[in-house]
C-alpha cells in the first residue's frame, strides 16, 4: 500500500490517502513548533522517533482493549491508520501540576493531582486552542454528553495504562494531550500520535528539574538536548514489551 494523494498537512504531521478508502497513512515529519507555532524548529529524527513510540504505545493501549485508529507500522516514518473524522478537541490528562494549569492556577509545579484531571480544549489555532467548560463544549456542539462521558472515562483508561507503562521505563507521565475521532460507525477511537511531543515526561533517574526533562518542553523552553531526550524515551519505551 503506496502514499496517494496529500490530504492534510500539520505541524508534526502529514496525512494522505492509499488506495483503500477507510485507510490513510501518516508521516511523521521532523519539523517542530510550540506556543501556537510563534516559535518554529526541526529536532533530527524526531519524526521516526515519534513514529516508532507512538507504534509502542498504541500497540500497547490495543492490548489493554482501547480501541485506535493504528493499524501498523509502514516504515520509519510512517503509520497506517484506519480513517477517521476528528473530534475538534484536544483532551488533556495531568498527574502532576505543570505548563499551562500552573501558569493559570498558580498551582505550583510538580504539585501531585489525585485524582486526574482531564480537560477539554478547543482545537483551534485562531483563537489559540482555549479551554472549554463541559457547557460550553456541549453549546458549541463540538460532542454529545454521551461522547463527552466516553471520552472522558477513555481518557482515564489511557492514563491508568500509560503511566503503568512508563513507569517500567523509569518515566513518570506528568501529563499528556489526546485526540479522538470517529469512524464510519461513530465510534469513538483514539486517534493522532502519543509521544514526546505530546506528552510531559519526566525521567525517574533525575532530580534536577531541568534534566529530568525528556519531552517537548526541552525544545519550548530551550534546555538543549532535544534529540538525546526523544532517543532516550524511544529506547526505554521499546525496551518495553507490549504486555496484555
Ligand atoms: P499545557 O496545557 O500544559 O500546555 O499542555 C498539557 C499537555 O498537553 C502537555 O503534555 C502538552 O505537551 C500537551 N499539549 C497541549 N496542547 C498541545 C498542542 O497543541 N500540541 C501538542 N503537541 N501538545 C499539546
Amino acid at each position: 500500500m503506496t502514499a496517494q494523494q496529500k490530504l492534510y498537512e500539520g505541524k508534526a504531521k502529514i496525512l494522505y490517502t492509499t488506495d483503500d478508502p477507510d485507510i490513510l497513512l501518516t508521516y511523521f515529519k521532523d519539523d517542530a513548533t510550540a506556543f501556537n507555532a510563534q516559535k518554529r524548529g526541526s529536532i533530527q529524527g524526531k519524526g521516526a522517533v515519534n513514529c516508532a513510540i507512538s507504534s509502542h504505545l498504541f500497540r500497547q493501549l490495543e492490548a489493554k482493549g482501547i480501541s485506535t485508529h493504528f493499524i501498523d507500522q509502514a516504515s520509519a516514518n510512517e503509520m497506517r491508520v484506519r480513517m477517521v473524522k476528528i473530534l475538534p478537541l484536544e483532551v488533556v490528562v495531568r498527574n502532576i501540576a505543570a505548563g499551562s494549569l500552573c501558569k493559570q492556577t498558580g498551582l505550583a509545579l510538580g504539585t501531585p493531582i489525585s485524582p486526574p484531571l482531564v480537560e477539554f480544549y478547543y482545537k483551534n489555532d485562531d483563537l489559540g486552542d482555549p479551554l472549554l467548560t463541559r457547557d460550553r463544549l456541549l453549546l458549541m456542539g463540538l460532542a454529545t454528553a454521551e461522547q463527552v462521558e466516553q471520552l472522558q472515562s477513555m481518557a482515564l483508561r489511557i492514563n491508568e495504562i500509560l503511566i503503568d507503562f512508563f513507569q517500567h521505563c523509569g518515566i513518570t507521565l506528568v501529563d499528556f494531550k489526546l485526540e479522538f475521532g470517529l469512524d464510519a460507525e461513530q465510534k469513538i477511537l483514539l486517534a493522532d500520535e502519543i509521544s514526546p511531543d505530546t506528552c510531559r515526561l519526566w525521567d525517574q533517574g533525575e532530580a534536577d528539574v531541568a534534566r529530568r526533562v525528556m519531552d517537548k518542553d526541552r525544545f519550548r523552553q530551550d534546555l538543549g538536548e532535544v534529540e538525546s531526550a526523544y532517543q532516550r524515551v524511544m529506547q526505554r519505551v521499546l525496551a518495553n514489551p507490549v504486555s496484555l
